[in-house]
């Protein structure tokens, strides 16, 4: 009966609303936003482009990609900063490298302000010059995953609500808690869509 759908709750329905009907913005202000729009759509979303603070009303989630996190800083103001900043405590977010580094509490090499809500110790470019960018093999969820880094960082410390998603070694490479996530590496430039996925299922579950 098609009618009965409509009696079950809001909640409930949205978890069985289809993907495409999600809206998910990727923060287009400077890095490599167009790979993550790319996978995004693959996977059935649809994805805007945000440049201004007033599109982030208009999404069901974020992408804040890699890039370097001091120009973000810069880029956004003081405005677009604070938009942000209520923006992720509010709704699912997803950052990448320099996405990663401004959604953390503390940010080092050097101390740098961010939108604090992540628990994590971050260090920027924590793998020094000789290794600028590495492709590794890590473990997401205890599988073998291809890492694309990029003069990445290191996360340094996770605080006791965060939930490790995957591992490099010993390190944490991407991090979970509540409607946060964040990866040290670059999914978006490998051709598993599984952290993408990861992502749209948190959207969904929210
Ligand atoms: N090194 C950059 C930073 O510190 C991050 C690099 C990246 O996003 N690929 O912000």
């Amino acid at each position: 009966m098609v009618r009965e759908i409509w009696n079950v709750s809001s909640e409930v329905r949205a978890k069985c609303s289809p993907l495409n009907a999600m809206t998910i913005g990727v923060l287009a202000l400077q890095g490599d936003f167009d790979a993550h729009r790319k996978r995004l759509e693959e996977l059935g979303a649809t994805v805007v482009l945000v440049k201004k603070p007033e599109q982030l009303d208009q999404i069901d989630g974020l992408v804040i990609p890699g890039g370097e996190s001091s120009t973000f800083l810069k880029l956004l103001g003081q405005a677009g900063f604070e938009k942000l900043k209520e923006f992720v405590r509010v709704k699912p977010t997803f950052g990448t490298c320099a996405g990663a580094i401004l959604l953390a509490n503390e940010v080092e090499n050097p101390k740098q302000t961010g939108l604090g809500v992540l628990d994590i110790r971050i260090r920027r470019n924590a793998y020094g010059r000789q290794v600028d960018s590495s492709i590794r093999e890590g473990k997401l969820n205890g599988s073998p995953i291809e890492m694309v880094f990029i003069r990445a960082p290191k996360i340094e410390h996770v605080g006791p609500g965060v939930e490790v998603l995957a591992t490099e070694g010993e390190d944490p490479v991407a991090v979970r808690q509540g409607k946060v996530m964040a990866a040290t590496f670059h999914p978006e430039l490998s051709a598993d869509t599984r952290v993408h996925r990861a992502f749209l299922d948190l959207i969904r579950s929210t």
